[in-house]
C-alpha cells in the first residue's frame, strides 16, 4: 500500500518573501500577514493538504484570507426585494445635498452647538427646528434618535405614573419589537386601553378620562388596516375631548409625511400639517421613512409641551449627531421645491418610476441575465406590486416590472433557493424574492444598470450549472 505523502509546510518566511506573501505585507501589515500565513499552514496540515501546496497557492490562500476579514461587514446591496422603504436594508436612501452635508460635517468642527454671530453656546436641534416649523406650520419642534425614541420621550414626559389613553385598534407592532405597550411601560406610562379591536367611540375615550390621566393618543395603524364593521374616532373630535379636560393629544403618525402625495399619483397620506391643523398637541414622525431622511424622530407641535420635552434628562440619552442633524437640514431644505422633490429626493424618485418605464429596462437587461445564466434557466419580464414599505401606506401598491427566474427543466427544489443565493454572493449582493417556484427581481430600486451587469459577470458559472 503506498502511504501518501506527508505535507512538508513551507517556513513562514518563506511564503513571506514570496510575492504573494509581500503583496500581502503591503495591503494588509507584517503582523496581520504572518498571523494568516501560519493559519493557513495549519489548515492544510489538519486537512491533511497534499505535498504539492506550493508556497504561491498558500500565499494566494493567504491574500483570500485577509481580504474577506477585511471586508466591511456593513456593505452596499442591490435591493431587488420591491419594497422601497426596506428596513432591513436600511430605510431612506439620501439626496445628494443630504450626503454632502454630512461628508461636509464630517470633516470639519462645525456649530453644532454654537451661535456664531453671538459667539455663544447654541443648541442643536435649531438648525433644523426653523425648517420643520415653516414646512409644516408647528409652533416649535425637537429631534430625537428615532421614531420610538421620539414616543417614548413624549410619553416620559406627559405621561409618567399616569394613564395614557389608546384605541385598542392601535396597539400596533412594528418589525424589529416596536410595541406600543411596551414602549409605554418603559416610559413609564401605564396603557389605558380604550374600545375593541375594531370599533372605538368618543364615549369610550371619555369614560377611561380620570384624574390619573396624563394624555389621549392616536397612533398611525402603520403596518395593517382593520376593515369592515369598524369605527374610529376621528382626530379633530379627539383633539377636542382632550382641550375640554386638557390633556395633550398626541398623535404619532409613524411614517409622517410633509406634502400631499397625490401630487405624484400616489394615495394621499395625512401629512404632518393636516395632523397639526386636526388639533394634535404634539405629532410625532420618523425622519427615514416617507421624508426620505436619515434616521430620526422628529417631535412636532406646541411650544410649552416641546420645552417640557426639551428639559427631560431622556432628550440627552436620545439626542440626534452632527452628522444626522446634517442630512435631516439638507433633506427637509429640498422640500422648499416640491417641483423638484421627486428628481432629488431618492425615495420619491423611486416611488414615481413608472411601470413602462421599468418594463424597458427588463427588456433591456434580458439578453445580458439570459447570457449570464445560460441555457438552463428560463426568463419572464413580469409585473410586480412594489411596495413603499416601513409601514407606509401598507395597502398601497406600484405598478412595477421585474424579472421572474426559474429552472428551464426537471427543477429540484432548492434549485431556485441556490441561484437566489448565488446572486447574494457576489460583490454588490443582488437580493430579490423567491415567489411561486422563481427567483423574482423587481426593478423599482435599480437605478444603477451598470452595477447590476457587473454583478451578473461576478456570478460563478460553476455554481449556476450545478444549478440548473
Ligand atoms: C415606524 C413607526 C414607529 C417607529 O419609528 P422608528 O423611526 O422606526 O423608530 C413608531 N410608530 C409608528 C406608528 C410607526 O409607523
Amino acid at each position: 500500500m503506498n502511504k501518501p505523502e506527508h505535507f512538508r509546510p513551507p517556513s513562514v518566511d518563506t511564503v513571506l518573501r514570496s510575492a504573494e506573501g509581500e503583496l500581502a505585507v503591503a495591503r494588509h501589515g507584517r503582523a496581520a500577514a504572518t498571523d494568516a500565513i501560519r493559519h493557513v499552514i495549519e489548515l492544510l496540515r489538519a486537512g491533511g493538504a497534499p505535498a504539492a501546496a506550493s508556497v504561491e497557492q498558500i500565499g494566494l490562500m493567504t491574500l483570500d484570507r485577509l481580504g474577506e476579514r477585511d471586508r466591511p461587514s456593513q456593505r452596499p446591496v442591490i435591493n431587488l426585494t420591491g419594497t422601497v422603504l426596506h428596513t432591513n436594508l436600511g430605510r431612506a436612501l439620501l439626496a445628494e445635498e443630504a450626503i454632502e452635508a454630512v461628508v461636509a460635517a464630517m470633516r470639519a468642527p462645525t456649530n453644532l452647538e454654537y451661535e456664531i454671530e453671538a459667539g455663544q453656546r447654541g443648541e442643536r436641534d435649531a438648525h433644523v427646528r426653523g425648517l420643520i416649523t415653516e414646512l409644516t406650520g408647528a409652533e416649535d419642534a425637537i429631534l430625537v434618535n428615532n421614531n420610538a425614541s421620539a414616543v417614548l420621550l413624549v410619553l416620559n414626559t406627559l405621561a409618567r405614573d399616569r394613564e395614557a389613553v389608546v384605541s385598542r385598534g392601535e396597539l400596533i407592532e412594528i418589525g424589529g419589537a416596536f410595541r406600543m405597550p411596551d414602549i409605554m411601560a418603559r416610559a413609564g406610562a401605564t396603557l389605558r386601553e380604550v374600545g375593541t379591536t375594531n370599533r372605538t367611540h368618543l364615549k369610550d375615550y371619555a369614560e377611561a378620562i380620570g384624574p390619573g390621566t396624563g394624555l389621549l393618543m392616536k397612533v398611525h395603524t402603520s403596518n395593517y388596516v382593520v376593515q369592515g364593521f369598524t369605527a374610529e374616532v376621528g382626530p379633530a373630535e379627539l383633539a377636542k375631548l382632550a382641550r375640554q379636560h386638557d390633556l395633550p393629544f398626541v398623535d404619532d403618525l409613524g411614517s409622517g409625511t410633509l406634502i400631499d402625495l397625490s401630487r405624484w399619483g400616489l394615495r394621499r397620506e395625512k401629512t404632518v400639517q393636516d395632523a397639526l391643523k386636526g388639533g394634535a398637541d404634539l405629532v410625532t414622525f420618523s425622519g427615514d421613512k416617507l421624508l426620505g431622511g436619515p434616521q430620526a424622530g422628529i417631535v412636532a407641535g406646541r411650544k410649552d409641551l416641546i420645552a417640557r420635552l426639551a428639559k427631560n434628562p431622556l432628550k440627552r440619552a436620545l439626542r440626534l449627531d452632527k452628522l444626522r442633524l446634517a442630512a435631516l437640514e439638507a433633506t427637509l431644505r429640498l422640500y422648499r421645491d416640491p417641483d423638484r422633490l421627486a428628481q432629488r429626493l431618492p425615495t420619491l424618485r423611486l416611488f414615481t418610476r413608472t411601470g413602462s418605464d421599468l418594463r424597458a429596462l427588463a427588456e433591456r437587461l434580458q439578453p445580458k441575465v439570459t447570457a449570464a445564466l445560460g441555457p438552463g434557466w428560463l426568463f419572464e419580464i413580469i409585473d410586480c406590486a412594489s411596495q413603499i414599505g416601513s409601514g407606509a401606506l401598507p395597502l398601497e401598491t406600484l405598478a412595477s416590472a421585474g424579472l421572474a427566474l426559474r429552472p428551464a427543466g426537471k427543477a429540484t427544489g432548492s434549485a431556485v433557493e441556490n441561484l437566489a443565493a448565488a446572486f447574494r454572493a457576489v460583490p454588490v449582493p443582488v437580493i430579490g424574492r423567491i415567489a411561486q417556484g422563481a427567483l423574482v427581481f423587481d426593478l423599482r430600486c435599480l437605478e444603477d444598470e451598470a452595477l447590476f451587469i457587473a454583478q451578473l459577470d461576478a456570478l460563478k458559472p460553476e455554481r449556476l450549472d450545478a444549478l440548473a
